[in-house]
């Protein structure tokens, strides 16, 4: 048993747990895109989770349940998010919280991916104070200026979590080279 200094000395950051957890909360995901895991934590505490997939009675992304994701060649990347059934992560953890009657205000969130341009604004109206992330995404060209504004107004901004990410391959396969395991540079694409 490690001496009481030892397990002070390896408590994990709270960062790190919180990111941990939105990326356990990803192996649940079932989207042909990037799978996508979050987290909401209010005053230390995680209060919703959530994944990207297809609505609840419906046919799984990943069994063809929708078709942009099913069909990434037919729709431009970063956009058409309108035409996709898959519920993103972000919106997943706003929608539980609804269903379950639990305030969001103030809250911050983790995901593993950074939020989309229609995820971030809804984050912003919600009032979620920050956003932390592990991977980037960038918007599409004519929308970095607007999408630059929106984080501009969460209050206490959004920045990425800088840890490991063992399961990179799985989660963006179409983002991550085969060869290396290294994450692509950040480009638009199917969340
Ligand atoms: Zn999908
Ligand atoms: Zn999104």
């Amino acid at each position: 048993m490690p001496s009481k200094d030892t397990f002070t000395a390896e408590r994990m950051a709270r960062d790190e747990y919180y990111m941990r957890l939105a990326m356990a909360v990803r192996e649940r995901a079932s989207c042909l895109g990037s799978r996508v895991g979050a987290v909401l934590v209010l005053q230390d505490r995680v209060i919703a989770t959530g994944y990207n997939g297809t609505p609840m009675g419906m046919k799984n992304c990943d069994e063809g349940g929708c078709d942009r994701c099913a069909h990434p060649e037919r729709y431009p990347a970063g956009q058409g998010y309108d035409a996709c059934i898959c519920v993103h992560a972000e919106q997943n953890l706003l929608l539980t919280a609804a269903r379950f009657g639990i305030a969001v205000r103030g809250a911050v969130v983790y995901t593993t991916m950074q939020p989309c341009f229609g995820c971030l604004k809804e984050l912003l109206q919600a009032e979620i104070e920050a956003v932390y992330y592990l991977h980037p995404w960038q918007p599409p060209d004519h929308l970095q200026e607007q999408y630059e504004r929106i984080q501009k107004a969460i209050p206490h901004g959004i920045r990425q979590v800088n840890i490991p990410d063992e399961r990179a391959a799985w989660a963006m396969p179409r983002r991550v080279t085969a060869e290396t395991g290294h994450a692509a540079p950040p480009v638009a694409d199917a969340e």
